[in-house]
C-alpha cells in the first residue's frame, strides 16, 4: 500500500501483514521503548546475514556514520575521503566531527570511490601536512565499491575504511556481504531503502571494542551504575525496539526482495534492448548488486537532455524517476572542498537517471516505462 496508489513511486516500500503483527507483537509485549528483545534479535540476526560478529541498531545511517566516524578517531581538522557520488549524509557526517570531506571522482563503470584517485588524495594531503584520518567507500545503489583494490590500498596507506553500504544491503563480492569490509559497516532503514523500518541504521563490525562504544555512545553514554553516570559526550542514537521488530519481520524475506530488484532491472535491460544510446546498469566485474534502484545512463549527444526529457514525461504520467545523485562538489554547501576529480561524477549527473525500481514494479509497469522511455528518444 502507498500514499497513491495509482503512482509508480522509485523505490516505495511494502508492509505485509506478517509486518504489521510483528509490530503489533513488540507492541503488545510491553517492550516499547527504547531497548527490548526484538532490537538484540535484529542485531544478532542482521550481524549474522551480512557476515559480521557484531552489530548496534542505530535510529539511521547518518548517525552509524558519525559514531563510526568517531571511533575512528576522526577529529577536527582531518581528511576523511568521500566519493563525489553518493547522498550527502555520507559527507554531512564527516563535518559533525569537524573533519573535512576530501571529494574523489568515481569509477566510470560502477560510479563507486576510484581507488587510484583516492589513494593520490591520500597523498596530496601529506603532502600538504594533511592527516587522512579515514575513507568511505559507497555502495552506490547498490553497486559494492571494488573492495578487492581498495582494502588492501587503503591498508598498505594505513587509512581505516568505513563502509557506507546504506544503499547496499544483499549485494556481494565473491562470498561477502556489503557491509563487512571496513573496519566498520554502515546500513540505512530509511524509508526508501531495500528494507525499511521507516527510519533507522545499523553499524556492522568484528571489532567488539568498536561495537561496544558505539552502543554506549548512542545511549547518552551512560555508565553502568544506578544513577545516570556520565564520563563521556553522548547521543540520543539508539533503534527503538519497536522498528527492530519491523525490520526483523523484512530480513526474513531480503533474499526475495534482492531477487526481485535484480529482475526489475533485468526487465528494464530487456525492455530496452535495441534501443541505441541507451544502457541499464549491469553488475561489475567484482560483484553483485543488490540493484537498489536500476539506473539508466543516456547518450546525450545523441539525445541532448533525455533523462530530464524522460523525467518530466514519466511525472505527466504519475510515475517517479529520479535523476542521479548531484555530485557533492557541485552542491552549495560543499563548494569549498578539497577534491580530485576527472570528469566521471559530472558525467553521470548529465546522463543518468534512476528509474523505478520498487517491490510494487512488475513486467507490466516496466514496459510501460519502457515505452514512455521510447516515445521521448522518438521525437
Ligand atoms: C540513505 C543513505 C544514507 C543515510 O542514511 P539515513 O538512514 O537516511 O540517515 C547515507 N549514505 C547513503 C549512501 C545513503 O543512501
Amino acid at each position: 500500500m502507498t500514499p497513491d496508489p495509482g503512482r509508480l513511486y522509485l523505490s516505495a516500500p511494502t508492509i505485509t501483514d506478517g509486518d504489521v503483527r510483528a509490530v503489533v507483537r513488540a507492541m503488545e509485549s510491553g517492550w516499547i521503548a527504547p531497548a527490548g528483545p526484538d532490537l538484540t534479535a535484529f542485531e544478532s540476526e542482521m550481524a549474522c546475514f551480512v557476515g559480521t560478529s557484531h552489530a548496534v541498531g542505530l535510529s539511521s545511517g547518518t548517525a552509524a556514520l558519525h559514531l563510526g566516524l568517531k571511533y575512528l578517531g576522526v577529529s577536527a581538522g582531518d581528511f576523511v575521503l568521500v566519493p563525489t557520488v553518493t547522498f550527502a549524509a555520507t559527507a554531512f557526517a564527516v563535518t559533525y566531527l569537524g573533519a573535512v570531506p576530501f571529494l574523489v571522482d568515481v569509477d566510470p563503470l560502477t560510479g563507486t570511490m576510484n581507488c587510484d584517485l583516492a589513494c593520490e588524495a591520500v597523498r596530496q594531503s601529506r603532502v600538504s601536512g594533511g592527516r587522512v584520518s579515514a575513507a568511505i567507500p559507497v555502495d552506490l545503489y547498490g553497486m559494492p565499491a571494488n573492495y578487492g583494490a581498495l582494502v588492501p590500498a587503503f591498508r598498505d596507506l594505513e587509512v581505516p575504511i568505513l563502509e557506507d553500504a546504506a544503499e547496499g544491503l544483499g549485494a556481494s563480492v565473491g562470498d561477502r556481504r556489503v557491509g563487512s569490509f571496513g573496519a566498520a559497516g554502515v546500513l540505512s532503514f530509511n524509508g526508501n531503502k531495500i528494507l525499511t523500518t521507516s527510519g533507522g541504521g545499523m553499524l556492522l563490525t568484528n571489532d567488539p571494542k568498536l561495537a561496544r562504544a558505539v552502543a554506549k555512545w548512542a545511549s547518552q553514554s551512560r555508565e553502568p551504575v544506578p544513577w545516570y553516570e556520565h564520563e563521556e559526550i553522548g547521543y540520543n542514537y539508539r533503534l527503538s525496539n519497536l522498528l527492530a521488530a519491523l525490520g526483523r519481520s523484512q530480513l526474513q524475506r531480503i533474499d526475495a526482495t534482492v531477487s526481485h530488484r535484480r529482475q526489475v532491472r533485468e526487465w528494464y535491460r530487456e525492455g530496452l534492448a535495441g534501443l541505441e544510446g541507451v544502457a541499464i546498469q549491469g553488475d561489475c566485474p567484482w560483484g553483485q548488486s543488490n540493484a537498489w534502484l536500476s539506473v539508466a545512463s543516456f547518450d546525450t549527444d545523441r539525445y541532448p537532455r533525455a533523462p530530464e526529457l524522460i523525467r518530466l514525461e514519466l511525472e505527466s504520467h504519475n510515475i517517479e524517476s529520479r535523476p542521479v545523485w548531484k555530485p557533492l562538489h557541485q552542491q552549495p554547501v560543499f563548494r569549498e572542498l578539497p577534491s580530485l576529480l576527472d570528469g566521471v561524477a559530472d558525467d553521470m549527473f548529465s546522463r543518468g537517471l534512476c528509474l523505478p525500481s520498487g517491490p510494487s514494479m512488475d513486467l507490466a509497469s516496466v514496459e510501460r516505462v519502457c515505452d514512455i522511455i521510447r516515445s521521448v528518444l522518438a521525437t
